[in-house]
């Protein structure tokens, strides 16, 4: 046996371990023990890769195009994006203001590997997606967590961040629509936060990753569209996994400062060289083909997500607000910590959504795992039937504490 303290980095040392992972180990073992579960854990659309996109990446194999790439990605690519980006937005990028990346995650992973020093402050907004805190510790900084309030509808509230700020706030994070609570950020908000930004002269990181998946009128409110005199210091993180259902392909994309871009691509070029060269053109197939599959998926997700939160406002204790975009309900189950199971105290996310997991054979996420312990998420990237039996189980077994 060998001594973990001695043979391990530090770094590994340091970050915690995703609380998310003890249920999804119960929840395989009880299925594989024949449990029938039903699972709402998973963050990916359950639909397909569509069918262009998918013969993209077999015509790349069979054509031979399977090879190294730049380590920024295809030209091609990266100028899709930029039209993409143009078309959609307004927003003027070149090829080289682009990288390529393995899937939106490894994307958000370079830009902080690039851009911060020990000690450097990364403004974090809890409820979070799992990985930005880690991330940021694994690149040396220090992630700094600014709570959104339920009451707000989880919109930024200005006064707030401005607590947070200090001389070594190097950067901030967002990501609206918002993985977990499906929160878009108001356009006043934003401006807020530009001007903040402006004046502290931090980096903008914004994860769109579900900007297809907008409930709202028009497009997401987006920093760039506050202030555009922000585009110098920022960098978008976005990508196929979700708007084409592309989870697998791994294809990430970030646009930004040329500096920083080239930095990513250096730390690219010294890690994963680049990303599978037939991924490449399936994303360049999903980026310049039909668009339509994004608003076949939101249809699909539009009334699994109005059964859900009005079958779980429904329940006497639990509040959860619309989200307005992703597909995740968040909802507040802190009426129901402090009971008892068979003796069993309920103390917080972790417990509940075991106790969903055991007792109602429901497999979701505690809400620990995104920084904010009086929820669990759940996914509606499943069938409404799956949700209709689902919250007949979870109703239930609330109905069971005492
Ligand atoms: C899924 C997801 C990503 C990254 O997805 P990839 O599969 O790595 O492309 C990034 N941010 C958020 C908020 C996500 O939910």
């Amino acid at each position: 046996m060998f001594s973990e303290r001695f043979v391990l980095a530090d770094r590994v040392l340091n970050v915690a371990p995703s609380p998310t992972l003890a249920v999804n180990a119960k929840a395989k073992a009880l299925r594989a023990a024949g449990a029938d579960i039903l699972n709402f854990s998973v963050g990916e659309p359950d639909l397909s890769t569509p069918a262009h996109v998918c013969e993209a990446g077999k015509r790349a194999i069979e054509e031979g195009r399977t090879r190294y790439t730049p380590a920024a990605g295809i030209l091609e690519l990266r100028q899709a994006v930029c039209t993409k980006l143009k078309e959609e937005q307004g927003w003027d990028y070149q090829p080289d203001d682009v990288q390529i990346s393995c899937g939106g995650k490894h994307g958000l992973y370079n830009i902080f590997q690039a851009i911060l020093n020990p000690g450097d402050e990364v403004l974090i907004f809890a409820p979070y997606w799992v990985s930005y805190p880690p991330m940021v510790q694994l690149a040396g900084g220090t992630p700094v967590i600014v709570p959104l309030r339920q009451e707000r509808r989880f919109d930024i509230d200005p006064d707030v961040v401005a607590r947070y700020i200090t001389d070594k706030t190097k950067a901030i994070v967002l990501n609206s629509p918002s993985n977990p609570t499906g929160a878009v950020y108001s356009l006043a908000a934003l401006a807020e936060v530009a001007r903040m930004a402006l004046a502290g002269g931090w980096l903008v990181i914004t994860d769109d990753m579900y900007e297809e998946l907008f409930y709202g009128e028009g497009r997401v409110p987006h920093i760039l569209h506050a202030d555009p005199r922000l585009q110098g210091q920022t960098v978008l993180s976005n990508g196929v996994s979700k708007s084409f259902a592309m989870t697998g392909w791994r294809i990430g994309y970030s646009a930004g400062p040329r500096e920083v871009i080239r930095a990513m691509n250096k730390i690219q070029s010294q890690s994963t060289s680049n990303p599978a060269a037939p991924s490449q053109y399936a994303a360049l197939a999903a980026l310049t083909g039909p668009q339509d599959f994004p608003r076949q998926m939101r249809e699909a997700f539009l009334p699994r997500r109005a059964y859900f939160v009005d079958a779980l406002e429904a329940i006497a204790g639990v509040s959860c607000v619309a989200p307005m975009g992703a597909f995740y309900v968040f909802p507040n189950f802190s009426a129901y910590y402090g009971k008892t199971f068979n003796g069993r105290v309920i103390d917080g996310s972790v417990a509940l959504a075991d106790y969903f997991l055991s007792e109602a054979q429901v497999a979701s996420v505690p809400g620990a795992a995104f920084g904010a312990d009086d929820f669990i998420r759940f996914s509606f990237a499943t069938s409404l039937d799956t949700i209709k039996q689902g919250m007949a189980r979870i109703k239930q077994a609330l109905a069971a504490l005492r």
